[in-house]
């Protein structure tokens, strides 16, 4: 017997229909690259989105198709946005292009994905003008700017200012209805090594991780923020934010270009943001502003770090030196990207604060709906005793089943009830209460003398010191061990310390063959296109190095 329930697909456009309907004045606040501050309502943006659904109907001979994919190049903000749901409400996918690629990668990947048209900012005008020419699939080329800003001799055919292509279309749209298992975006993994693949988000996959994404435990987002994402529209739809926020009803505060950390901070003052998400580096800038000059917040209440290990001492500064609690977290572009969250239990509240922060510092324990187990190298589940490590799989309906194209095959590893488990390609712990800590990417795991050191470990310690900035242990090789870990560190402005007073410093804070065997100074570490350290191309910079004998 059947439920007696009405049966609506979950698709995208509700979430703009009731954001316009329940919380219709609520603010979407975006510093644009014409370098002014724009403010407008969810009742504009769900209008703006309409007429872009509208022209989008009529783009070429008959419109765009369904399920035809539209890429943009873009910052976080209100444009962005209503490509978003313009885009993907009508039928579309939104193609979302990481412009920090190189030129190359950012044709291979519009050519494989077969995008039909290209949105994007001013900024990055010159890139497109690089790829434009490769680009085989491209039939229409739109601005992200003014009618009368559209620049001349652009070199680029037919180029359309977005503001003159929606201006005469109509607000009214019907938004259509089709299957929730429809795609609504996609977004190209960051490929660091052969070419990158896309997940391909469905309309389901993205209501349901935006009801999740609300919830208390995962970001608590309600009515009464004012939420700044500064994890950027084109990676990972900004952790789902654009579809969590309007079905809250949370005001946003869209950052566009203007990433450094004074901009940041001064965003954050002045739309009395509650509550911002980024990756540890982009917070590393804003404290190296905020720190000398001794500012504080007036509003900022909670802070998600995720992307890549949060470093104790980011933690440790949010919530003691500013009041701000870090909430930590972990995904992937083939997780929508949430798949855990660092938030405590009952029973942690009456640990000390040293406790607490154990705990703060794992990745965190799953959300409903996704659900994950470590394995060995015969794939049989591992206890979760916090001890025992092994590669963390994870299922669940917002969870990639396969790439778009079925690039590499079946990416699932399959249990004995024939159920598919996506490999995250993380090493991990899960203690008994659930909390998941990444002890390393599988690649990026350290083997000294058949035992296995963490990086994340030897890294954290390392940003613990005063004098360090940015950390990055990697192996090498070594004739006895296998591998001797060494880290690469960046020294703070003005900041000195010695490799032996470094070394000095890890004694007691970790088993003493974890310690490093050398410590390397350098000016910079490479950092990928979504603000990761790139330890492949670390390698590659100290392929001569050679270890202290
Ligand atoms: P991406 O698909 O580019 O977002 O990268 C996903 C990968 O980033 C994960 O598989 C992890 O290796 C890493 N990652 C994400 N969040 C965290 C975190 N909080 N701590 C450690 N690694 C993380």
């Amino acid at each position: 017997m059947l439920g007696l329930m009405q049966s609506q697909p979950l698709l995208t456009s509700s979430l703009i229909d009731f954001a316009e309907r329940h919380h219709g004045d609520a603010e979407i606040v975006s510093r644009r690259v014409e370098g002014d501050l724009h403010r407008y309502t969810y009742a504009d943006m769900a209008k703006r989105s309409r007429q872009v659904a509208n022209a989008l109907d009529k783009l070429g001979e008959g419109g765009l198709a369904f399920s035809d994919r539209v890429a943009t190049l873009a910052w976080n903000g209100y444009r962005h946005m209503e490509l978003y749901f313009g885009v993907g409400g009508s039928g579309r996918v939104v193609h979302t292009i990481n412009p920090r690629l190189h030129p190359d990668q950012v044709a291979w990947i519009m050519n494989h994905a077969e995008d039909q048209v290209l949105i994007f900012d001013a900024t990055f005008l010159p890139l497109v003008q690089k790829v434009h020419a490769q680009a085989q699939t491209v039939k229409h080329w739109i601005l992200l700017c003014d009618a009368d800003k559209l620049p001349a001799d652009t070199g680029i055919p037919g180029l359309l200012s977005y503001e003159a292509w929606i201006a005469n279309q109509s607000t009214d749209y019907e938004w259509p209805q089709f299957d929730e298992n429809s795609a609504a975006s996609m977004c190209y993994t960051s490929g660091t090594t052969g070419n990158p693949k896309a997940a391909l988000y469905s309309h389901r996959s993205s209501v349901l991780h935006a009801y999740a994404a609300s919830l208390p435990d995962v970001m608590a987002m309600s009515a009464r923020d004012s939420v700044l994402p500064v994890v950027p529209m084109f990676h990972v739809n900004a952790w789902g934010i654009p579809y969590s926020a309007p079905l809250t009803g949370a005001k946003l505060v869209f950052p566009g270009p203007a990433l450094d950390g004074k901009s940041v901070y001064e965003l954050i003052e002045s739309e009395q943001v509650t509550y911002a998400a980024g990756v540890p580096t982009v917070w590393q800038m804003m404290l190296s502003h905020m720190q000398p000059a001794q500012l504080k917040f007036s509003s900022l209440k909670r802070t998600v770090i995720g992307g890549s290990a949060c470093p104790p001492a980011m933690i440790h500064s949010f919530q003691e030196d500013y009041g701000v609690e870090v909430l930590h977290a972990w995904g992937m572009t083939e997780m929508s990207p949430l798949g855990t969250l660092s938030t405590l239990k009952n029973k942690h509240l009456s640990l000390p604060k040293d406790e607490q922060m154990k705990v703060r510092l794992k990745q965190g324990r799953a959300i409903f709906g996704v659900d994950m187990k470590i394995v060995n190298d015969e794939g049989k589940e591992l206890p979760w005793d916090g001890k025992t490590y092994g590669d963390l799989l994870v299922r669940g309906p917002w969870i990639l089943a396969e790439y778009f194209k079925g690039e590499g095959g079946d990416p699932l590893q399959y249990d004995d009830k024939g159920r598919g488990w996506f490999p995250t390609g993380d090493v991990a712990t899960i203690d008994a209460d659930g909390f998941m800590q990444i002890t390393d990417r599988s690649k990026d795991v350290i083997k000294s003398g058949g035992e296995w050191i963490s990086s994340i470990d030897i890294e954290n310690i390392a940003m613990g010191h005063p004098a360090v900035a940015m950390a990055a242990c990697i192996g090498m090789p070594h004739p006895k061990w296998d591998e001797r870990p060494i880290v690469v560190v960046v020294k703070k402005p003005n900041a000195s310390v010695s490799k032996e007073e470094l070394l000095a410093f890890y004694q007691g804070k970790t088993a003493k063959w974890q310690i490093p065997d050398d410590v390397v100074f350098v000016d910079a570490i490479p950092i990928g296109a979504t603000g990761k350290m790139l330890k492949t191309k670390l390698r590659e910079q100290l392929i001569d190095y050679q270890l202290p004998s």
